[in-house]
């Protein structure tokens, strides 16, 4: 289950915190060195450990939780406020152009779930919106892609714009939005390419969809299990494309959490859904708050 090493050490900390009869400050500083180890073991970056637990700290003086009537469930309070605000404090919504078609670029790596997020998006924006989208199959290395692509769209009943794997992306991507344009489609999703890592021909290519595509919404999905290499290749893509939002998938999986929490911070990008299975209908909407009381437990 994700998160369960990072839950139980946390609640461990705090129960010893609840059971002290009266809290000093020396319990105070073992349960923020506690909170530190909890953190570092879940794979969340190093600095981002540091500030939050120095912001918790500084928050539990400004407080001053030890004079107050119930120290521990203060500073479980602070904790989970914390947690909140580092991962962004606020679900933030898909961005949506005010004329059609609102365009949305799905990159990441290879194997992240970017196609398989393509679809659940889809669904959504069919169900919640009684969307009409069109999804552009730009990525042309493996043949194996664009079949994907079909079956997942066949299985939601959205078309696929196409042009099989001899053709440019960019120049897949230009025909595709005249379709749209044309069909009057309200939605655009580019399924682009993925590699094993970042690499410059791979950014390149993204980086000419995205001046010739204007998308309104850059998605880039990343795998939650690869702890702090997705918040590398976060902080790679975003470096290249101005990324606007992030899917985390595989949060069904038993990451440690080291993404979830470090990715808004060292990005300053919101986590805008979270991938929770392989069906179509495993997508959520990210919020903070909720995320933080499940990491509490
Ligand atoms: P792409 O190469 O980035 O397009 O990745 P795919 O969409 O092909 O996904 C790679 C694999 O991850 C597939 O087997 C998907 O079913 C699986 N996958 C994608 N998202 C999730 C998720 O949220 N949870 C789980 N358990 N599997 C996922």
């Amino acid at each position: 289950m994700a998160f369960e090493g990072l839950t139980e050490r946390l609640q461990k900390a705090m129960e010893k915190l609840r059971r002290k009869p009266k809290v000093t400050e020396e319990d105070l500083r073992e349960t923020m060195r506690e909170i530190r180890m909890a953190l570092l073991e879940a794979d969340v970056n190093f600095k981002v450990v540091k500030d939050f637990v120095k912001t918790v700290r500084q928050k539990a003086a400004g407080a001053e939780v030890l004079k107050g009537l119930n120290p521990a469930q203060q500073i479980v309070k602070i904790v989970d406020e914390q947690l909140t605000e580092l991962m962004g404090q606020e679900a933030v919504p898909l961005n949506k152009a005010d004329h059609i078609p609102t365009v949305i670029m799905m990159v990441g790596l290879q194997g992240a779930g970017k196609t398989t997020t393509a679809g659940k998006l889809a669904k959504r924006l069919k169900e919640e919106q009684h969307a009409r989208p069109l999804f552009i199959a730009a990525d042309v290395y493996r043949p194996a892609a664009i079949t994907q692509l079909q079956q997942v769209a066949d299985s939601i009943d959205v078309p696929v714009f196409q042009k099989g794997t001899d053709e440019n992306p960019v120049q897949i991507v230009k025909e595709g939005l005249a379709k749209a344009h044309e069909d009057k489609n309200d939605y655009v999703i580019i399924d682009t390419a993925g590699r094993l890592q970042i690499d410059e021909t791979l950014m390149n290519e993204l980086a000419q969809i995205k001046e010739l595509a204007h998308p309104d919404e850059i998605l880039l999905v990343v795998d939650a299990m690869t702890g702090q290499n997705a918040v590398n290749t976060a902080q790679g893509f975003d470096d290249k494309l101005d990324i606007t939002g992030v899917v985390l998938t595989k949060l069904d999986g038993d990451t440690r959490g080291g993404a979830a929490m470090s990715i808004r911070a060292v990005t300053g990008k919101p986590i805008k859904f979270v991938g929770e299975g392989e069906k179509m209908s495993d997508l959520d909407v990210f919020h903070p708050d909720r995320m933080a009381s499940r990491i509490l437990g």
